[in-house]
């Protein structure tokens, strides 16, 4: 791709989105790199953008606060112009626990972050790249997860719920908005050596599973990141509603 275009990715700032920053750079998009504490880490993704030659932002906003997310929105459209793409990476996990111990704030937050994050982030960038809008048409992509499909019982099956959110939101929205030169597909990773386990009180969580993954082995960031700059690439005209497995197998 030769054109200058703009890419958001939420949660930019480390693990799969830094790596979606990175390769989206190599592929010629400028990029809004979102965050929520690490401002460091976000300049860090910053300063490797611009070493490609392409420009770069940081931006701290809470995906799950409706008002930060207008904010970054307007920030994005008056420093770097049209939107093209959004990459709804930002995303948590929580303490393993079984459903009948789980607190409403803890759903909350889960739902707040992981659900309606993404589902306010999409209806931005929709205002921004719908051609029914005025805009030009563009691609979303969601990070989902594997336990949309396995339910991650006895760790977290409200995390597993709100990525099967995603996966039904990237399939109703993706034909919702078809015609409108707007395409929306979901990656859904498998177990990827990333800090959100330890985040989630799990240090060692890629190591124990590993094993059990058919491929014998954790993925990388860089291999989620790969399928990402594919559905958002030109090369995936034809291709909307869409969810890849990234996940060795599993
Ligand atoms: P990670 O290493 O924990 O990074 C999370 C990123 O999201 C950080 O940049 C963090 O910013 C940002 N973030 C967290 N809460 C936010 C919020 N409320 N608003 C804005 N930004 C926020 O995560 P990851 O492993 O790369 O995972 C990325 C996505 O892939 C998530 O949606 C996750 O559910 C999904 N996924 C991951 C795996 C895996 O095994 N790693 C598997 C399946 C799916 P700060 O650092 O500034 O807090």
């Amino acid at each position: 791709m030769t054109a200058t275009r703009v890419l958001l990715v939420t949660g930019g700032s480390r693990g799969i989105g830094a790596a979606c920053c990175r390769q989206a750079a190599t592929a010629g998009w400028d990029l809004a790199i979102n965050y929520l504490r690490d401002a460091t880490a976000a300049e860090q993704v910053a300063a490797d953008v611009r070493r490609t030659g392409r420009r770069a932002i940081t931006v701290q906003a809470d995906v799950a606060d409706e008002a930060q997310v207008l904010a970054m929105f307007a920030r994005v459209d008056a420093e770097l112009g049209p939107l093209a793409g959004l990459v709804n990476n930002a995303g948590i996990v929580d303490q393993p626990q079984r459903v009948d111990t789980m607190s409403l704030a803890r759903l909350r937050r889960m739902f707040d972050t992981n659900i309606l994050g993404s589902i306010v982030c999409a209806r931005e960038a929709l205002r921004r790249m719908s051609r029914r809008h005025g805009g030009p048409g563009g691609a979303i992509v969601n990070l989902s997860s594997a336990a949309a499909r396995l339910g991650s019982p006895g760790q977290y099956v409200d995390y597993a719920a709100s990525k099967g959110a995603i996966d039904t939101f990237t399939l109703g929205l993706a034909r919702e908005v078809a015609a409108e030169g707007v395409r929306v597909n979901a990656v859904r990773p498998g177990i990827i050596d990333t800090d959100i386990h330890a985040s989630g009180g799990l240090p060692d969580r890629v190591q124990q599973l590993a094993p059990q993954v058919p491929m014998q082995r954790a993925g990388s960031a860089d291999e989620v990141a790969a399928a990402v700059l594919w559905l958002l690439s030109d090369a995936a005209s034809y291709v909307t509603g869409t969810v890849i497995d990234v996940t060795g197998g599993r």
